[in-house]
């Protein structure tokens, strides 16, 4: 499979080993961007059956200090992890599902906002993170209330 030796050379040119559970982990990943912690080890565990709660979060760490995987953690939400990693997108958040989707960053480069006042700062990135209601829900607020206001 073409993407699995894509990650062979993603681990080597990371100086990482190439091990199983790491090939797993990042297959995963890539199919299923913005999982949390729980949803990567079941799909990690379609692949490798026997894979431990353990050794996938030692792969995750692994993967995010060596730049394979980004981390994110909106507020309220759990640790979640992508492989589109280098290049400065945002999300945007569902207040109410929690659903995240990328948005390109609309300067590609990282701070794509400027302070008005840095104090000194070198200021390298703005977090930016898109809040509000995902089609879903907000198709589902829009229905008519079953209580009257008022
Ligand atoms: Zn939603
Ligand atoms: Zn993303
Ligand atoms: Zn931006």
């Amino acid at each position: 499979m073409a993407a699995d030796r894509d990650f062979h050379h993603l681990l080597r040119d990371s100086a990482l080993r190439v091990t199983k559970p790491r090939l797993a982990v990042l297959t995963a990943v890539h199919s299923h961007p913005h999982a949390d912690t729980d949803a990567i080890i079941r799909a990690t565990r379609e692949e490798l059956p026997d894979v431990s709660h353990q050794a996938v979060y030692d792969v995750l760490r692994a993967l995010t200090d060596a730049g394979l995987l980004r981390r994110i953690q909106p507020a309220g939400s759990v640790a979640r992890y992508e492989a589109r990693v280098g290049d400065n997108h945002h999300h945007v958040v569902c207040r109410s599902c929690g659903a995240i989707e990328d948005v390109d960053c609309a300067t590609g480069a990282a701070p794509c906002l400027h302070p008005s006042d840095h104090h000194g700062f070198a200021v390298d990135e703005a977090e930016v993170v898109y809040w509000g209601l995902c089609p879903d829900c907000s198709a589902a607020s829009s229905e008519p209330a079953t209580t009257s206001r008022g």
